[in-house]
């Protein structure tokens, strides 16, 4: 008579399970794979709570902990294009296009957009002071941490060049030649991204507006 229960591990919750199995609960295993969790028959901890379980061999965590990294990753901050949606109420970081004055360029600000993002209360030291600059928020993120340029936050750059023109008027060249300008650098810099950052920044070329410097 074979004890199918011999061998297995008990826990808080009672026995593990020999297998596990993916539940029909709207995640799927390709939606969990990137966080670390796949059905399977090996035992061990999860690095995230600790918690035995049973998954396939390389998961690193319990099924649970891959469903709240999973979560994470979808409601984390996104890249926004234009000035669209931007909170006023509080300092986000933002590529700005500064039309103020003679020398016309795009700095990454962290600061409060005003005027539909036609000004920027950009913080310009870490006691809080303001300093007010003119111009146009190209796109924006709503994060604590000074970002730096990714693949996602060209793309936002491109739409909303695609969807400036009328706005900007001869702005949008500038922009371009900066967002060119930074993709070089990143392939300077050997920055791990950099073929697909220049790929999406060079995506602007199929866009329509004036490149003429007057
Ligand atoms: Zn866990």
């Amino acid at each position: 008579m074979t004890e199918p229960w011999k061998d297995r591990i008990f826990t808080n919750a009672g026995p593990l399970p020999l297998r596990s199995e993916n539940p029909d609960d709207g995640y799927t295993v390709e939606d969990l794979v990137p966080h670390g969790w796949a059905p399977g028959e090996y035992v061990g901890p999860c690095r995230e709570c600790s918690e035995v379980f049973v998954a396939a061999k390389r998961s690193r965590r319990c099924r649970p902990c891959a469903v709240k990294s999973l979560e994470a990753y979808r409601n984390r901050p996104t890249w926004q294009s234009g000035h669209k949606g931007i909170p006023t109420d509080r300092p986000v970081w933002a590529y700005f296009f500064d039309s103020g004055g003679e020398d016309e360029h795009v700095t990454l600000l962290r600061g409060v957009s005003e005027v539909d993002g036609e000004v920027f209360s950009a913080e310009c030291n870490p006691d809080g002071d303001e300093w007010p600059r003119f111009g146009h928020v190209v796109c924006w993120i709503d994060f604590e941490e000074r970002p730096s340029l990714s693949v996602e936050a060209v793309d936002a750059i491109v739409v909303a060049l695609s969807e400036a023109g009328i706005h900007w008027s001869c702005g949008d060249h500038i922009v371009e030649d900066w967002l060119h300008r930074e993709a070089l650098r990143a392939v300077v810099d050997g920055h791990r991204d950099a073929p697909a950052i220049a790929a999406a920044a060079l995506k602007s070329r199929e866009l329509k507006f004036s490149r003429y410097y007057g």
